[in-house]
């Protein structure tokens, strides 16, 4: 294990190596100090040495004597095994910043995971349990993450932050990864698998909530109005999660929180991203109050600013925008109306030039000479609006077969009926004609 209880104090193995020195030098004086009995087990209490190998610089107990901590110890190597070199640091680091705040608040007490539930054979174990006001809380650091890839990775995380929170802890997850990249215009982030489940609902999400719903309680109008491009079919409800993410400085690390709204929840893991992304110094990420700040105040406040001032800019060109089309929607169908309006009334005059000639026809011819087929064709066009078909209907069956060959006798029937089935019936009645 890498802890032991120093003057009353839990320390970390490669803490105590005195940098002035080579670390062989350095590792020989700490097997010294732990010889006079300086290091001990923060379980069982007994005498612990050094011991440095191939599995590196670690405390052990003596033979015989080890006791329920080694068990808890070899679980969390195990798991810890696929972690970057630096995720020791990033615990010892955190754990340190928490630990401090012990002194001024006595509800608080913070422990590494391993050393808090030695003997409980917990088959996961998170990096650091905070108990606070009877609320323990499972803090895990995540290093390695390659969002592309492993599956297993995911699986495994989703199943350790399910025995968490079986066993009665909030969990809480800092990711080491690159700098979330959020699409400016379009709000769009791609979450990795994981992240969805690694998230969290704090006091600051809920402030966001209230923030979007007083903007707007219509999903549809928020995300349009944001120029956001939902993937899914159904819009997700107004439910802000954060994820935290951590950041190696060369002395120090940073913290980011990044504010989203799960939307798509099939690869790609499409959210709405609520806040731009900010960063914070740990000790103002990890300060303790009614909960752990995880947020910086003014930058929260900067943040509710600048979204409201961008969403009621936004609103001002989506209503425009919204105006617009419907008043060319509006044009669009009052021109189609005129449109008709006019051609109906071209085909209007037109009947009317060929029903005028075919009447002028029908007088002189009336006076001198019988009416022609063709004088009654273009008369019952316009009259009957006699179509093609029937025009052969007529020729065929009643001129040919039935011989009514005198077209002024027909075109008085014609004029006594509005359609051409009505003209029909009086065909069919009719007897054949002896002579035009
Ligand atoms: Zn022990």
């Amino acid at each position: 294990m890498h802890h032991a209880v120093y003057q009353s104090a839990i320390i970390y193995i490669e803490d105590r190596l005195d940098t002035s020195l080579p670390r062989k030098q350095a590792v020989e004086r700490l097997r010294k100090a732990a010889n006079k009995g300086a290091y001990s087990c923060p379980e069982c209490h007994r005498l612990l040495r050094v011991r440095d190998g191939e599995r590196g610089l670690f405390f052990a107990h003596n033979p015989g004597e080890a006791c329920e901590l080694q068990e808890s110890n070899a679980t969390y190597s195990h798991q810890t095994k696929r972690e970057a070199q630096h995720h020791s640091v990033l615990r010892e680091m955190i754990h340190e910043v928490l630990k401090n705040q012990e002194k001024i608040r006595p509800s608080l007490s913070v422990e590494f995971g391993y050393i808090a539930k030695a003997g409980q054979k917990w088959s996961h174990l998170p990096d650091i349990v905070m108990s606070h006001k009877g609320v323990e809380t499972a803090i895990s650091v995540l290093t390695n993450v390659d969002r592309m890839k492993d599956q297993k990775l995911v699986k495994k995380l989703r199943e350790r932050n399910a025995y968490f929170k079986n066993k009665g802890l909030d969990t809480l997850w800092f990711i080491d990864v690159q700098e979330q990249v959020i699409d400016e215009k379009t709000r769009a982030i791609y979450l990795w698998e994981s992240e969805l489940d690694l998230s969290s609902k704090t006091p600051q999400d809920e402030a966001w909530d209230k923030l979007l719903l007083d903007l707007s309680e219509d999903t549809n109008q928020l995300f349009s109005v944001m120029s956001y491009l939902s993937p899914s079919p159904f819009l997700p409800s107004i439910d802000t999660r954060s994820l935290f993410y951590i950041h190696s400085m060369s002395e120090s690390i940073e913290f980011s929180v990044h504010r989203f709204i799960a939307d798509q929840k099939i690869a790609p893991f499409q959210a709405f991203a609520v806040n731009e992304g900010y960063r914070m110094n740990i000790s103002t990420a990890l300060s303790l109050q009614e909960n752990l700040a995880l947020h910086h105040e003014e930058q929260e406040a900067k943040e509710h600013e600048h979204f409201r001032a961008l969403y009621e800019k936004r609103l001002q060109m989506w209503k425009a925008e919204q105006e617009f089309l419907q008043a060319a929607a509006q044009a669009a169908a009052e021109a189609e109306t005129i449109a008709r309006a006019e051609a109906h009334a071209r085909y209007e005059a037109e009947l009317q030039v060929i029903y005028e000639k075919a009447r002028n026809e029908q007088i002189a011819y009336g006076t001198s000479k019988p009416m022609s087929y063709n004088g009654l064709k273009e008369l019952l066009k316009v009259h009957l609006k006699m179509t093609q078909p029937e025009q052969m209907l007529l020729w065929t069956t009643y001129v040919g077969r039935q011989g009514l060959i005198n077209f002024d006798r027909l075109w008085e029937l014609a004029q006594q009926v509005t359609s051409f089935s009505a003209f029909e019936e009086l065909l069919r009645k009719e007897p054949r004609h002896t002579k035009r």
